[in-house]
């Protein structure tokens, strides 16, 4: 069974070979979490939850998702491995961004009636050719049906950047999902992918033609291609490094690489 690649596996190749290196050649554990990613994570948790308990008939009160979200941070925020990169912020501005997206979902999407929960968190794992070489694999925010009949494959965004509408056109992430979607699901669609910008306020669109679906799968096939054949991996110094989990190893930063022999691998790594 050949392996299995994601967006973020892909993208990691395409940023610094370095870090593809120890992430997924050495399966190096991440010694600490960016604040950024970890309130990313802990406003996914409570939308996730907050769909699920829409999906059994019950919508919690906002101040319920808020208190939700504040005790989860809480519980979870270990200052020993949390990382602050951000000059002049704090644990504090961080806990008040995440209830800022939340407010905005909860108060644009409110009575959320709007449209048919499909998947929540969902899986989806697929081949791009009809050999299986090629394996693809990803979690999915939420599967929407709207009201006129749109599949929409949503994603939730806590950064403050907003993309480009011509950037959206080309993000290789949801246009996966739709492939996934529409072969693993069974959903014929029309889709449209979704973005939501929450720190914003914002939400985006786009969608894709079969001919642009057919483009990416050749270029995510290329890719992988040339990610089997290499055996080079050379640091790329990028404006991702002062999030990297692995400067304490990059040579770039000073830092010891360890060989592949005597790394010690941390549990099964991510795709
Ligand atoms: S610190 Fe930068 S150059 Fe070094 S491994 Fe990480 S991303 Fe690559």
């Amino acid at each position: 069974m050949s392996e299995t690649y994601s967006h973020s596996r892909l993208s990691t190749f395409e940023n610094c070979r370095k870090k593809f290196y120890f992430r997924y050649v050495l399966k190096l554990p991440d010694d600490s979490e960016g604040v950024e990613a970890f309130v990313g994570k802990r406003v996914h948790e409570v939308l996730e939850r907050l769909y699920q308990y829409i999906d059994r008939g019950h919508l919690p009160r906002f101040e319920q998702v808020i208190e939700r979200y504040k005790a989860n941070f809480e519980e979870q925020y270990d200052p020993a491995r949390i990382r602050i990169v951000k000059k002049g912020l704090d644990k504090a501005y961080y806990r008040e961004l995440g209830v800022r997206c939340l407010t905005h979902f909860y108060r644009r999407h409110y009575p959320f009636d709007a449209d048919e929960t499909l998947g929540i968190e969902q899986h989806v794992a697929f081949p791009l050719d009809s050999a299986g070489d090629y394996q693809i694999q990803g979690i999915i925010d939420r599967i929407v049906r709207t009201r006129d009949g749109i599949i929409e494959i949503q994603d939730y965004k806590t950064g403050n950047y907003v993309p480009s509408q011509s950037q959206l056109d080309q993000d290789r992430q949801l246009a996966l999902y739709q492939i996934g979607v529409a072969e693993q699901l069974g959903h014929r669609g029309p889709f449209r992918l979704v973005w939501h910008y929450l720190a914003k306020d914002r939400t985006c669109t786009s969608t894709r033609s079969p001919e642009k679906l057919d483009q990416l799968k050749q270029q995510v096939m290329a890719l992988i291609d040339e990610i089997r054949a290499t055996e080079d991996f050379p640091a790329q110094k990028n404006n991702l490094c002062n999030w990297c989990e692995y400067r304490s190893a990059c040579p770039l930063f000073g830092g010891k690489e360890p060989e592949l022999a005597t790394a010690r691998p941390g549990p099964p790594g991510p795709s």
